[in-house]
């Protein structure tokens, strides 16, 4: 029997990844869960899966605490997520919180020497250098959760000692993937949000409809797996049955594929090396008939050249990418700026912010604060243009 603590358990991935305890209460228990708002949804949680502790970013009195679920140990406030990552005894850290907030989350996760299944891209995406050195001082690799990066995963179980010379990292392509420039640029928060073919969180969503999620992946798997980002290749594939492949030296190339249906990585990464049932349809090659492949548009989306920039620049480039990216899908979702927007302010926070150091935690929360400060002046200026 394995324990679980799930940040961001009432989120698209942390329910999903109940569904898989759900399915296997002989192999899982849940040692903590953590939510940011939706209290509602957490206490029938913690009724259902028996945490020893809850915690609320979000705090809500203590007199709102059903009566049932008093004898659990509630942690209130922004200090929750860190409290349950550094204290609460487990065996597996999920972070499937959103946001630069799964950097300190995974760092206190790895500093208790937990297995940290990774769902939060931005941890690495901000933080990856130092991610990454922590996981492999511990003698804990993480393990990824995001489809993509688990595929290239499974796929790497095989190599021996044979180094992958390239990743191909699969895309839907999302909601505008056949859409001209200027309908993008004048796209609604209800067209963004309309994936073809995942459902997802609000914020990941709109990445995928902006390729942001994309950039966020290179920068992703530039970390996991050690490889430049100039051998990193983004193949759109609208399907999303390929979840992604390497090839090694030979030219031998292997993929990852199935339904997209994030329970399979998701119970991966929880049961790794061995796989579960998920409760996944059986693929079925037969109806889909045909699977395509595109090559990237860095006209219509130039978030993946940006992305290969920042990592090429080095320093705080990603976070400051990160940081412009969160503030303008909140101002986008938000009505308050078009879907073009968001590109402009990404675009627009590179260029103010060109050359900032991330040797430590604190220089990347430095660089997230600026990029923020930065991003929300010109996403005033942008209102309603
Ligand atoms: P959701 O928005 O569905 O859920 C996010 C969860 O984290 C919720 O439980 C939310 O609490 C909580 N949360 C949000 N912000 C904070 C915060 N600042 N501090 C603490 N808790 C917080 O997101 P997803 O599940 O879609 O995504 C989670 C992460 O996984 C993201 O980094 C995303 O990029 C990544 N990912 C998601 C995939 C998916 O299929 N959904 C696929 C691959 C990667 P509450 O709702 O109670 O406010
Ligand atoms: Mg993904």
């Amino acid at each position: 029997m394995q324990s679980l603590s799930i940040l961001g358990s009432t989120g698209s991935i942390g329910t999903q990844a109940l569904e898989i305890v759900d399915l296997h209460p002989d192999l899982f228990s849940v040692a903590a869960l953590c939510a940011r708002s939706q209290k509602e949804k957490l206490f029938q949680q913690a009724r259902r899966y028996h945490p020893a502790v809850c915690g609320l970013v979000d705090p809500v009195p203590e007199s709102e605490i059903p009566q049932d679920l008093k004898h659990i140990q509630w942690v209130m406030g922004p200090e929750a997520l860190h409290i349950i990552a550094a204290q609460v005894p487990c065996d597996m850290v999920l972070v499937s919180v959103v946001g630069i907030a799964g950097l300190p989350a995974v760092m206190d996760a790895l500093d208790a020497r937990r297995q940290v299944l990774l769902a939060n891209k931005e941890a690495l995406v901000t933080g990856g250098h130092l991610v990454m050195e922590k996981a492999s001082a511990i003698g804990k690799p993480l393990l990824p959760v995001d489809s993509e990066h688990s595929a290239i995963f499974q796929c790497l179980q095989t190599r021996g000692s044979n180094p992958p010379v390239r990743l191909l990292l699969t895309a839907s392509g999302g909601p505008f993937r056949t859409w001209k420039k200027e309908d993008i640029d004048r796209a609604t928060p209800a067209q963004a949000l309309r994936h073809p073919n995942w459902s997802m969180g609000q914020k990941i969503t709109i990445d995928s409809a902006s390729m942001f999620n994309k950039a966020l992946e290179i920068m992703e798997a530039r970390w996991l797996f050690d490889v430049s980002p100039d051998n990193i290749q983004v193949v759109i594939h609208p399907q999303s049955v390929i979840h992604s492949a390497v090839e090694f030296a030979d030219g031998a190339v292997l993929a990852q594929l199935g339904v997209p249906d994030m329970r399979v990585p998701i119970a991966y990464a929880m049961h790794f090396p061995d796989r579960i049932s998920t409760g996944s349809k059986s693929l079925d090659l037969f109806e889909i008939g045909s699977l395509t492949f595109e090559r990237e548009d860095p006209v219509r989306f130039p978030a993946l050249s940006l992305a290969r920039q920042c990592l090429h620049a080095g320093g705080a480039a990603c976070t400051v990418l990160n940081g412009a990216n969160e503030e303008a899908v909140a101002a986008f979702l938000a009505g308050r700026i078009p879907f073009g927007a968001i590109t402009r302010t990404v675009m627009h926070a590179l260029d103010r912010l060109p050359s900032l150091p991330a040797d430590t935690l604190d220089d990347i929360y430095t660089a997230d604060r600026l990029a923020r400060e930065t991003s929300r002046k010109y996403l005033a200026s942008q209102e309603g243009a």
